[in-house]
């Protein structure tokens, strides 16, 4: 019998397995999307094959540290064997099924991986999340997704409790800590006594295979579905072309594990590359640990939000000696040019950024080998074919400025995620004529390249003109003072809706004679950009409204401003 996704060779009158080669040309459209697929099997078991035969080099598949002292370090085949006992543990004590929702919230540790991979082998959905959520966000997640079993650490464990009767579907609830608690399961116990031997569930390309919620940067969370191939396949040119991952690399992505980003860069794309994924398990965000981390391993490969960078570049980052980094890269949020130049001056590389969704992955991207143009997200990642269109869903040409969309006629591509689950109206509110509009605005140039705008429901309209607020606040972060800004609209009298802008300003800077600043600051946007966008009304706050992802919430700021009114 045929194993799952493996390809008839006829040359060799056998059943191989797919490559990379296989993934890259299935992704290029030059290859059809094979009936059967699974990432534990076709990918992960793979590799563990190279390992043996010495053609991938001795470079673990996961390497996890936490600042302590403590070390895991784990090739593919041991990722192999401890992912399948994991995988008996979901089916037999946790009495879990092919096709079962599972929510997975859980920190930065290795069991994290070992169970999403486990999941992939049983073919049981998986849903992770940040064990950042409150009470209320998991309430709402274990209900929205019906899921029968949760996974969780000590930390949210509490929460869960709290709210667990609320939650008919809810049958089983699995900690992962070396300590007991009554009324949950114990994962450390359960997988001492589990067996290695496991058969990986033979899952159709299209199947599902996991629920990611969106940030909700802009109202409630989303879930997204995507199936076996849409992601575990999907994620192929990514890793190869974006993240410029080889199986000597060792990349550290700095995602939280509840978010697509995780996904993307923690687990499918770095392990269809055959990559290290290197984990630090920091209980918070600090840079000097940041620092030190990336002087004393050996990490090639570096992934990190914009917020990250912009705190790093304050820091005098020539006194580090990085020991081997050579690519970096950032995504999630738009990447102002300034900070672009600061990373390439302080450290002397470059900083490719992404774009991307939850819904869909990675659609732009600034690839090795192309030039980057600063502020620009780069061009459109393959299979998709990302246009600008207008309200009506016609395309329009380069330099005008209109919403980012992603052709879906005549095929869907196959690394789209397959629905809001439970939301048909959103789902079909996503699609414009041939289109799936990402609800994101932007400009592309006539070299192809990408240059973002805002979220379509930031874009302020003033006295006529359309003002997208990431040019200005990345004026603004050109100016000494400003260590961070988000620019919303503000009513006005006169011109019903003006540009506003909340600063928080840098310690030096937090005396200043406010007016003065406030002057200052208008007069360095109208000389680095058109002068119609510079921020009539200016306010200094001590920190911005952000999501767990550290996104800008600036719908909450633009609301209180209407509010005030
Ligand atoms: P929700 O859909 O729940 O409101 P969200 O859109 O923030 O939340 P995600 O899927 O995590 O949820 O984020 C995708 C969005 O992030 C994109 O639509 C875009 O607005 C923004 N984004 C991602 N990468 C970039 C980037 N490089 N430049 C600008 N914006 C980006
Ligand atoms: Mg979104």
């Amino acid at each position: 019998t045929k194993p799952p996704g493996r390809h008839f060779h006829k040359d060799r009158q056998l059943w191989m397995p797919l490559t990379l080669a296989d993934f890259e040309a299935i992704n290029r459209c030059n290859r059809p999307l094979p009936k059967n697929f699974n990432f534990a099997a076709d990918v992960l078991d793979q590799w563990a094959q190279k390992e043996k035969t010495g053609e991938r080099p001795a470079n673990p598949a996961l390497w996890w540290v936490n600042g302590k002292g403590d070390e895991v370090k784990w090739s593919f085949r041991e990722l192999g064997s401890l992912s399948r006992k994991a995988a008996n543990v979901l089916t037999k004590p946790c009495g879990l099924q092919r096709g079962d929702h599972v929510a997975v919230i859980l920190p930065r540790i290795p069991e994290w991986w070992l169970v999403n991979v486990a999941c992939i082998r049983t073919g049981i959905v998986f849903i992770p999340g940040t064990i950042q959520l409150t009470a209320k966000d998991i309430l709402y997640r274990l209900r929205a997704s019906k899921a029968k079993c949760i996974v969780a650490s000590e930390e949210v464990a509490p929460a869960v409790e709290s709210i667990a009767l609320e939650c008919p579907d809810l049958k089983t609830k699995l900690l992962v800590s070396p300590q007991s608690r009554t009324g949950w399961l114990s994962f450390q116990e359960l997988f001492q006594s589990a067996s290695e031997e496991h058969s990986c569930v033979e899952t159709g390309s299209q199947e599902p295979m996991t629920i990611y919620f969106t940030s909700g940067t802009t109202g409630s969370p989303k879930m997204a579905q995507h199936s076996q191939s849409s992601l575990g396949i999907g994620l192929t040119l990514c890793g190869r072309y974006w993240l410029d991952l080889k199986s000597s690399d060792i990349i550290w992505n700095m995602s939280d594990t509840g978010w697509v980003k995780a996904a993307i860069g923690s687990v499918f794309s770095s392990w269809l590359c055959g990559a290290c994924v290197f984990v630090h398990q920091m209980a918070q965000f600090d840079t000097d640990i940041f620092l030190d981390t990336l002087t004393t391993y050996p990490i090639t490969t570096l992934c990190s939000p914009p917020t990250v960078y912009r705190m790093l570049v304050r820091k005098d980052l020539k006194r580090y000696k990085f020991k081997s980094l050579r690519h970096c890269l950032t995504g999630g949020e738009p990447l102002n040019p300034e900070v672009l130049e600061q990373w390439r001056t302080q450290t002397g590389l470059e900083l490719y950024e992404g774009y991307g969704q939850t819904e869909v992955g990675i659609i732009c991207a600034n690839q090795k080998g192309q030039e980057i143009k600063p502020g620009s997200m780069g061009k459109g990642m393959l299979p998709y074919d990302v246009q600008i269109i207008d309200e009506n869903g016609n395309v329009l040409p380069p330099g005008k400025e209109g919403e980012i969309a992603l052709r879906l006629k005549s095929t869907r591509p196959f690394c789209f995620f397959s629905e809001y689950v439970d939301n048909p109206q959103k789902t079909a509110a996503t699609i414009r004529g041939d289109f799936y509009v990402t609800g994101d605005r932007g400009v592309m140039d006539s070299d192809g390249y990408f240059w973002f705008v805002g979220r379509a429901d930031d874009v302020i309209i003033s006295s006529g003109y359309r003002i997208g607020p990431f040019e200005v606040e990345s004026a603004l972060i050109e100016h000494p003072a400003v260590v961070e800004s988000a620019v919303v609209s503000s009513p006005d009298q006169i011109r019903r809706e003006v540009v506003k802008a909340f600063v928080v300003l840098a310690a030096p800077f937090k005396s200043y004679n406010p007016e003065k600043l406030t002057l200052e600051l208008q007069d360095h946007v109208k000389k680095s950009t058109a002068p119609y966008k510079y921020p009539r009304k200016v306010e200094f706050v001590e920190e911005l409204p952000k999501t767990i992802t550290g996104k800008i919430k600036r719908n909450v700021l633009r609301d209180q401003e209407w509010r005030r009114r």
